[in-house]
């Protein structure tokens, strides 16, 4: 049974609660409703054709309806869709944990979940067990976390404990536990810092001062590893993250790098510590793990880390932690098959050969004044938006400007999302380099007619 925009837009109204959504705003405009999608492109019920230039929220990997990727679900509902890896084991979970820690030198272990915001609760829990474990009288005080400005870790209460993001994050405040915010390196808007070497070189010397201060406090530091994503896709200098990883080694505390949007190829690598040759001690996946086909998501972590949790039973070192859904077949298993096919297709080195090209074309949007900076790692996009170049003062959110534009692209064929006063372009990682070129003249062309407007 196939059903009309019409009575489709009525019942999304009536009965769905979008998440980041004002609805009040929502269900004054008309609903964009996705009925299929083939590759690149979104279609929408009424038969409309999109790129897909948010990649369905940071995801897709190979593009959609993708005949392997098919092949490898059908293969596995057929043979069972879920049981539990409480107290049992499965196949693809298997398979896809020994993929994942041969893909990260220096990880041993992979504990599953199902959204990245879970992958991280589980890494702060298990880093502030892991010393509770190795000492608990020692380490006792080894309560606080630190992160970054404008961290964005997912939405969860401990997720949300370690963001910075101010919108999203501080009516929360009572509920969360203490997290120790450090400057980021935010170039476009640190003018008053010097060039890009001073900026890190503060960021670093306040993150010193904390970890040499409170070292005895800190269970670990988490860190977005080269781009912060949310926070409006800021892309840090090189040696910032190295920097990091240097200090936590140095002072006694662990670090988390959350690659939940950096992870599967987004920035030209596999990995994006793999950039700055960050070994962390444990790590967070999600995201483009299953190349946008099914929720999963995984901790990963070191030999020295679950050794902490190894004891008697009585001596009550296991981590309890678990969700219903952990280590499901189904996910599994396309996740396996996105990474074999990421290998095949040889995937990485096309994003890193699409991001130089791409970089250049980007350049064609400094023509409009309101593009104030472009900034850009592998595929991952963010063009700050500001009313004037010279003050680099942002338009008022009640102008709407940003969400606007996004629309104007939707008319012409393009799906992205802003953040903030940034449009984002996240593409399909599979993206032609025909499809990302359209994609940046549509981005000019609604920009632009913006501006006559
Ligand atoms: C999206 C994101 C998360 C949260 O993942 P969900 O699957 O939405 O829970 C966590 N960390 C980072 C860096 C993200 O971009």
């Amino acid at each position: 049974m196939t059903y009309r925009y019409e009575q489709l837009e009525q019942w999304d109204k009536q009965y769905v609660w979008h998440p980041f959504t004002q609805m009040k705003t929502y269900v004054e405009e008309k609903p964009l409703i996705i009925e299929r999608g083939e590759g690149s492109y979104l279609f929408d019920v009424e038969g409309n054709r999109y790129l897909d230039g948010y990649a369905s929220l940071w995801v897709n990997v190979h593009g959609h309806n993708d005949p392997e990727l098919n092949e490898a679900l059908h293969k596995q509902v057929e043979t069972i869709a879920h049981s539990t890896l409480l107290g049992s084991a499965n196949v693809p979970s298997i398979l896809l944990a020994k993929k994942l820690v041969e893909l990260w030198p220096g990880m041993a272990k992979v504990f599953y979940s199902d959204t990245g915001a879970a992958a991280v609760e589980i890494a702060l829990k298990m880093a502030y067990q892991y010393w509770q474990n190795i000492d608990p009288v020692r380490y006792a005080k080894k309560t606080k976390f630190v992160s970054l400005k404008e961290a964005y870790h997912g939405d969860t209460v401990g997720a949300v404990s370690v963001g910075g993001m101010e919108l999203f994050h501080r009516i929360f405040q009572p509920l969360l536990f203490e997290r120790i915010e450090v400057p980021a390196p935010y170039v476009y808007r640190m003018d008053e810092y010097g060039s890009e070497e001073e900026i890190v070189r503060y960021c670093l010397q306040q993150l010193e001062n904390v970890l040499a201060e409170q070292h005895e406090y800190i269970a670990a530091m988490i860190v977005e590893p080269l781009v912060q994503g949310a926070a409006g896709i800021i892309t840090h200098p090189a040696g910032f993250l190295k920097g990091i990883e240097t200090l936590c080694r140095k002072y006694g505390v662990l670090l988390i790098c959350d690659e939940v949007a950096v992870g599967f190829g987004r920035t030209g690598t596999m990995f994006a510590c793999e950039q700055e040759n960050v070994l962390p001690d444990i790590v967070c996946l999600g995201k483009g793990i299953t190349g946008g086909y099914m929720p999963l998501a995984a901790t990963l972590t070191t030999e020295a880390i679950y050794e902490a949790f190894l004891g008697d039973i009585t001596e009550n070192k296991t981590f309890y932690h678990g969700h219903t859904y952990t280590g499901n077949q189904l996910s599994c298993s396309v996740a396996l098959k996105n990474i074999e096919l990421m290998e095949k297709r040889k995937l990485v080195a096309d994003v890193e050969r699409k991001a130089k090209k791409l970089a250049k074309k980007l350049q064609t949007l400094y023509e409009l004044p309101v593009v104030g900076d472009i900034r850009q790692k592998g595929l991952m996009v963010g063009i700050e938006i500001v009313k004037d170049r010279r003050t680099k003062e942002t338009f008022a959110r009640v102008e709407q400007f940003e969400h606007r534009t996004i629309l104007e692209a939707r008319k012409r064929g393009l799906i992205i999302r802003p953040l903030g006063p940034v449009l984002t372009f996240i593409p399909v990682l599979a993206m032609t380099d025909e499809q990302l070129e359209t994609a940046v003249d549509i981005l000019f062309d609604s920009i632009a007619h913006m501006i006559v407007q």
